[in-house]
């Protein structure tokens, strides 16, 4: 087992290097080296025998100093390749991390998580890992490799183009890239007994998960992937999915935050009960795991994080209240497709929902109708779908009452996604045959306007100021 990471940091550029990785990886210290930095939850004044004493304890070690010192001051120690601590290399400017020792103790996975709270791409060198998606070293909890000795020439003749036959219920290894095939020679059993291995084979032994282990405070994560480009995603979002154990959400959205990696479950669901899959999460968080929670957009916008907070509103389990629960923002769908056609929301703006699956009719009508007399610019989420084919005609033959025919709207279809598209009309040509569940409507105010695009198109925007503009 692992113990927690220790950062050294030898130079004064490494301080914020270590701070930024620490916020992403619990029960990370920071040690500076004495007299020279500054800021470190710990000093110390020999690197060799700090280094040595922290891997000696087991401690999982990054290094932001050049490669080479922690090699040769770890070098009396590395005889032995099985259950050694995970060893980085880390650049102090944040730039790069270089997982060096640890194969079968989840260097790779700490590279990837510390890569990701520094949005960088971890140097991953393992062979089997990157043409597998896995390492065979390194079986997620409730796995142990009972012949790690075997594992080098196994792996190396997978890599010469061998095939595998894969025996036993091993959910991880389902999903990685194995070349699997019923008639190989090379086998992979994942077993309970404690049988020896056989020649050719590898054997991994499933062991009972409730052992009495400290439990790490669970995290629930309640994410925004934003409208879908990746680059629309906040940094920490990005890290929250590096760090997830569970994963849960609509299949679209899961694939939409993908890929996974084999040691993170993924649990897809099309289950329309979002105050059920709220408790789900809670009750997986409970007990120690890091989930993550998927919305598109923002999660507080027609979406999963109000039902989670309801959730646990509704809940007297000292478990889920002890949960660290956190919510991160997301670009949702309004703001993506103002932001392509220009400024319509530039002055103040409602979102609305249109769906009356959770709220009555009378309502929606009602707030469609105030808004529009109070000339807010609005965006419409959940504008139509089959079994609600009325609402939106509806909703335009209102609008129509308090605006003009000129007034401009924007129908912004799977924006930020693969064939997405944006169309600049009039609420006089909107028809209800424009618009689907994967589009969001805006209607401007009585001050919004558009006008042509040098490259085709139009650009729309409701100015800043109200009544007469303001001379400048
Ligand atoms: N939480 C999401 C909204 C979920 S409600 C967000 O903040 O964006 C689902 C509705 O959002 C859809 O019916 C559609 O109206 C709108 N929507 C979500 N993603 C969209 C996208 N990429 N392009 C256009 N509209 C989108």
């Amino acid at each position: 087992m692992t113990g927690p990471l220790s950062i050294f940091v030898l130079s004064v550029r490494g301080i914020e290097t270590a701070r930024r990785i620490k916020a992403g990886i619990e029960g990370a210290t920071v040690l500076g080296l004495e007299g020279r930095v500054e800021g470190a939850d710990e000093t110390f004044a020999n690197f060799g025998d700090t280094i040595r004493e922290h891997h000696s304890r087991g401690n999982a070690i990054l290094a932001l100093c050049a490669a080479g010192i922690t090699i040769r001051s770890l070098a009396p120690l590395l005889g032995n390749k099985t259950g050694e601590p995970p060893v980085l290399a880390g650049a102090d400017d944040g730039s790069a991390v270089v997982p060096l020792l640890g194969g079968t103790t989840g260097v790779n996975v700490l590279a990837r998580q510390i890569a990701a709270t520094l949005n960088v791409a971890p140097a991953i060198t393992t062979s089997g890992e990157l043409h597998f998606g896995t390492c065979l070293l390194n079986p997620p909890p409730g796995y142990v490799l009972k012949n790690p000795e075997d594992a080098k020439t196994f792996i190396a003749d997978l890599l010469a183009g061998k095939t595998v036959r894969i025996e036993g219920d091993a959910p991880w290894l389902e999903q990685a890239r194995l070349p699997v095939d019923e008639n190989a020679d090379l086998l992979i059993r994942v077993t309970s007994d404690n049988a020896a291995p056989g020649k050719g084979e590898l054997v991994f032994q499933s062991v009972p998960q409730n052992s009495p282990a400290p439990r790490k405070r669970g995290r629930l994560s309640v994410i925004g992937l934003g409208p879908g480009d990746p680059d629309f995603m906040i940094p920490a979002v990005k890290q929250a999915l590096q760090r997830a154990e569970d994963v849960l959400g609509y299949e679209t959205y899961v694939r939409m935050a993908g890929p996974f990696r084999p040691d993170q479950t993924i649990h897809m669901t099309d289950n329309r009960e979002e105050m059920q899959r709220a408790r789900h999460a809670f009750e997986l968080a409970a007990t120690g795991r890091s989930v993550v929670m998927i919305s598109s957009g923002d999660p507080g916008v027609f979406a999963m994080a109000a039902a989670v907070v309801e959730a646990l509103h509704e809940s007297q389990d000292p478990a889920w209240h002890g949960v660290k629960l956190e919510i991160l923002p997301g670009v949702s769908a309004a703001m993506a497709a103002a932001s392509r056609s220009g400024a319509p929301l530039g002055h103040d703006f409602c979102i609305l929902s249109l769906s009356d699956n959770l709220k009555p009719w009378k309502i929606i009508e009602k707030r469609i109708a105030l808004a529009a007399e109070a000339d807010l610019a609005m965006a419409f989420y959940n504008p139509i779908s089959k079994p609600r084919p009325w609402q939106l005609p509806r909703a335009i033959e209102i609008l129509r009452q308090y605006r003009g025919a000129s007034t401009p709207v924007v129908l912004g279809r799977d924006i930020g996604r693969p064939g997405e598209t944006l169309r600049t009309i009039t609420l006089g040509e909107l028809t209800p045959e424009q618009v689907d569940m994967r589009t969001v409507v805006i209607v401007g105010s009585s001050h919004s306007v558009s006008f042509p695009r040098a490259d085709g198109g139009s650009w729309v925007y409701t100015p800043r100021w109200y009544g007469t503009k303001p001379q400048s």
